[in-house]
């Protein structure tokens, strides 16, 4: 409890929180601290953590806060690159206690988990049984389901399986004033008795359906989606469009999917029912070297026609921190020259029912695209060229020196067929600021991951950096693109949602918000009501250096 002599108000509202939960509240300044921070450029020291142990512990955290106007931000493995798990009010560590695989239906092929379950654990425990959860970031060995539903988390193999949205069964939650509810596939019948519910529930069943009867072509229109481009924007009001009654053939009227994506801001989840999938038993990877980054990006669309269930791409920046990083040198095998941009494209037996490895398509490939090497691999050796990939960012992060390559365009989207004059414009921008970027991520999603080299310990460099943050915003408007397909809005794209989606469609995400939590109790100013998004960056806060010999030298690496 506080350790501060003499109680303020605030330290007495967190006593009786204590006295009200099961679970921990934390509120010494080494936890405050360690808090402060997730993986996004972004600090603030909340006043406390709270570590529930079960969903009435959730539900009694809630309610208290909802009555004391305390806001709540809930985390997981706080592993979110946008601002998503970072502020001032109580952090709600979700995976602390709540981290148990409840039940596995091998017959249905569905799992229930408590949202601190790590993706790669509920993974580790399905492989005897031949099935996996399919969605698979980067992050997978840490981060956790109820983050992954947070941010509708994808990865590598989303070219085939889909991004957690699309393997959502289900979801028990807690709303914005402390009362559970069960968002679940509804029948026509269901949703008519949810719409007549008198309490949170029903207000937001009734707020949507209204929603949508009322302005279905405005939300048709005000979330285009080119070519199924992937955007976790706002809240997937489009998505409910698609669903029943509004199409007939359409899934049916669920909410579980609809609040995947929403980053903590409109329900707490207790517990998540998924899809799995079996594992595939046949896999083969080819590895396309290319000597020009633009030729590897024009091939994209031509490598899709395929049918791949993985298409990324990784430039020479990222194959250059792997030769000098000791556990991935073992990685580096199939590399054939000095690429300057590889493509990575997986093919399953089994994802097309029925079809064969198109072993045929490596040769039509290699006549076809402008590559100069083409290496296959197979079996066990296709996770270690993933490991390499999946180690990009982190190496990227651990950069030595103050330049490094920084979030905040590193998830927008646009069409594959735009993706080489997409990169193109951005590096003739970043030029002018006298940067560049790397290049890399599910280019056959139309997704890149740009990131600028800035210091940002710099003030001129911030600038810079809010610069480019609002001319990539303008350059993907003009590729009808979209300014985070993956990581979430946080605080990072939250800013711009006015500028992208226009003022209606963020007027009816408001209400959506108001619905779900009518007092803004949950994580506030993510998603919307955004600050600047320059605004609370970790590298303006004063560093001071302490004069001491470290026991271990890091000099190499400016440390
Ligand atoms: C090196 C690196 C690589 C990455 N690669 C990928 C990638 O390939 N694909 C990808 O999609 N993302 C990637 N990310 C981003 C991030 O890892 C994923 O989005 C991940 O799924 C977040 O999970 P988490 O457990 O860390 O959740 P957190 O970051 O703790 O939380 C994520 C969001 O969910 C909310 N939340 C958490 N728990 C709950 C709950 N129980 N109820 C309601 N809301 C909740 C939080 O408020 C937050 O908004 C990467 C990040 C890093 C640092």
């Amino acid at each position: 409890m506080p350790e501060s002599h003499k109680p303020s108000p605030m330290d007495k509202t967190l006593e009786q929180l204590d006295q009200l939960l099961e679970g921990d509240v934390l509120t010494d300044t080494l936890s405050r601290m360690l808090y402060a921070t997730d993986a996004s450029p972004y600090q603030q020291r909340p006043v406390a953590i709270v570590r529930p142990c079960h969903a009435q512990d959730c539900a009694s955290l809630i309610k208290f806060a909802a009555a004391n106007t305390l806001p709540l931000i809930p985390r997981a493995a706080g592993t979110s690159l946008a601002g998503q798990c970072v502020g001032e009010g109580v952090i709600v560590d979700i995976n602390h206690y709540m981290n148990r695989v409840i039940a596995v239906d091998v017959k249905n092929r569905c799992a229930t988990v408590e949202p601190g379950v790590v993706c790669n654990d509920l993974n580790n425990e399905l492989r005897e049984l031949g099935l996996m959860f399919a969605p698979d970031p980067s992050t997978s060995n840490y981060c956790t389901l109820g983050g992954m539903m947070g941010n509708n988390a994808w990865g590598i193999h989303s070219q085939h399986y889909g991004t957690t949205r699309d393997n959502i069964i289900k979801a028990k939650v807690v709303l914005g004033d402390g009362s559970t509810a069960l968002f679940e596939p509804l029948s026509h019948a269901t949703l008519q008795q949810k719409l007549r519910l008198n309490n949170r529930e029903g207000i937001i069943y009734r707020t949507l359906y209204d929603m949508i009867n009322r302005h279905h072509s405005l939300i048709q229109q005000g979330f285009p989606a080119p070519d199924g481009l992937l955007r976790n924007t706002g809240y997937p009001l489009d998505a409910l469009v698609h669903s029943q009654p509004w199409q007939a053939t359409g899934p049916l009227f669920n909410l579980s999917p609809f609040i995947c994506g929403s980053e903590g801001t409109l329900a707490l989840t207790t517990e998540i029912e998924l899809k799995l999938v079996p594992i595939p038993q046949q896999r083969i990877l080819l590895c396309i070297h290319f000597h020009r980054l633009d030729e590897a990006l024009q091939s994209v669309a031509q490598v899709l026609a395929f049918q791949p269930v993985a298409l990324e791409i990784i430039d020479h920046h990222i194959l250059k921190r792997t030769a000098t990083n000791v556990q991935q040198q073992a990685n580096r095998f199939w590399l054939e020259g000095n690429p300057a941009a590889v493509l990575l494209v997986e093919f399953h037996e089994n994802a097309i029912a029925g079809a064969k490895i198109p072993k045929d398509a490596i040769a039509a490939l290699s006549k076809q695209l402008a590559a100069y090497a083409l290496t296959v691999v197979e079996s066990e050796q296709i996770e270690q060229v993933w490991a390499l990939r999946k180690a990009g960012l982190g190496m990227l992060m651990g950069e030595p020196g103050d330049m490094k390559g920084v979030t905040g365009i590193e998830d927008a989207a646009v069409k594959v067929t735009d993706l080489a004059a997409y990169v193109g414009a951005v590096q003739q921008l970043l030029l002018t600021h006298d940067t560049d970027c790397v290049v890399y991520g599910p280019a056959g999603r139309g997704t890149l991951h740009l990131r600028p080299k800035l210091n940002l310990n710099l003030a001129t460099e911030r600038q810079k950096y809010r610069q480019i943050l609002d001319q990539v915003c303008d350059i993907i408007i003009r590729f009808g693109g979209s300014i985070s397909s993956k990581h979430g809005d946080g605080r990072l794209r939250a800013f711009y949602l006015q500028r992208v989606l226009g003022t209606e469609i963020v007027t009816l995400l408001q209400t959506v918000k108001n619905a779900f939590d009518p007092q803004h109790i949950l994580n506030p100013n993510t998603v919307l009501n955004a600050l600047p998004p320059d605004q609370n960056l970790r590298f303006t806060r004063k560093h001071n250096t302490l004069n001491f010999k470290p026991f271990f030298d890091w000099s190499k690496d400016s440390g």
